[in-house]
């Protein structure tokens, strides 16, 4: 039903040009506003039309798809146009915080349009292949017409009404990515710590290491559940002692090999806190409790 319905995308970084490529190879009618009006340059070769200004674009389509470098800049952009926005639909993809996620679908509200908010897990070059998926949230009425326009961009994932679902699951997913990596940085920097070590070879080792303990993940996360829900006493545990012996084990290799053990600090404080607490073991519903009833940090 939505085959041809024209699109606006408002913002053509990396990110928005891949966005209107992905429009555009499906021959939908796109229209594109940029505030650098030059990187508008290759999507109009590949036929969208370039706006020539911000309200030349929203009015020109029901759905504008914004990707902005942040809210401020959505706002900015956004505001000087509110009255023709009313009617249509603001499927924001600009990466934020759930409290910003609420305040623009106010905003969006108190002008009379539709709002959803969304987290691309994709980078520009994986948008529109199977590898991508987007986050959506907000209200059901407002996603179920859009899903198959959506899914253009990647799997559309519609995580419920809660317009902050999207923004949190997305920095959530980024959270555990960025930790990984701290821990890619730290294991590789111990591993090269000798000259006979080679990043890559390490990485070889490294791989399928994580990748067959994130099979653990599932039912870590099961329990957690099973916890939040009922209290039920998890089966999947170690015992502190353990953990700790492994973890000093950890720091002192790395002191001995001059590597930083800054980013095994935390895992310290949390097992320590967990003993602080009575525990003698270590489990996944612990943890997150411990972490989501600690002081917040920064
Ligand atoms: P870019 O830096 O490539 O583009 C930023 C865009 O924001 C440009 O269109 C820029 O316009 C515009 N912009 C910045 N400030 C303003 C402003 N004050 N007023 C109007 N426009 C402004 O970033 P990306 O395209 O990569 O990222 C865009 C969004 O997508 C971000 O929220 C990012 O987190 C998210 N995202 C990006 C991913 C990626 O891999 N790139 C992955 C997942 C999400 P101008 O060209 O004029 O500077």
């Amino acid at each position: 039903m939505n085959g041809e319905a024209p699109v606006t995308v408002v913002g053509l970084g990396e990110m928005g040009r891949a966005l209107a490529d992905a429009f555009l190879a499906e021959g939908r009618p796109v229209t594109v506003w940029n505030r650098t009006a030059a990187k508008a340059e290759g999507v109009v070769t590949r036929g969208a039309v370039r706006a020539g200004s911000v309200a030349e674009a929203v009015t020109a389509s029901p759905l504008v798809v914004v990707c902005l470098l942040d809210y401020s800049a959505v706002r900015e952009t956004l505001e000087p146009v509110a009255p023709q926005l009313h009617g249509r639909t603001v499927v924001n993809l600009t990466n934020g915080t759930p409290v910003q996620a609420g305040e623009m679908a106010e905003w969006a509200a108190g002008h009379g349009a539709d709002y959803l908010d969304g987290g691309i897990m994709a980078v520009p070059t994986t948008v529109a292949t199977p590898e991508a998926f987007i986050l959506y949230s907000g209200e059901q009425r407002v996603f179920d017409p859009l899903r198959g326009t959506l899914d253009v961009l990647g799997a559309a994932k519609y995580l419920g009404a809660e317009v902050g679902l999207a923004s949190l699951y997305d920095l959530a997913l980024l959270s555990g990515l960025n930790l990984m990596f701290d821990g890619f940085h730290h294991s590789v920097a111990m591993a090269t710590s000798q000259k006979e070590g080679t990043a890559v070879g390490f990485t070889e080792l490294l791989v399928p290491w994580l990748t067959n303990m994130a099979q653990l993940l599932p039912a870590f996360a099961a329990e957690v559940d099973a916890d939040l829900d009922r209290d039920a006493e998890p089966q999947l545990t170690q015992g502190l002692d353990v953990q700790l012996v492994g973890l000093a084990n950890i720091m002192n290799a790395s002191r001995e090999a001059g590597v930083s053990t800054a980013p095994l600090e935390p895992s310290l404080a949390g097992l320590k806190a967990l003993l602080a607490e009575g525990r003698g073991v270590w489990s996944a519903p612990a943890s997150v409790r411990q972490l989501r009833s600690g002081p917040p940090v920064g």
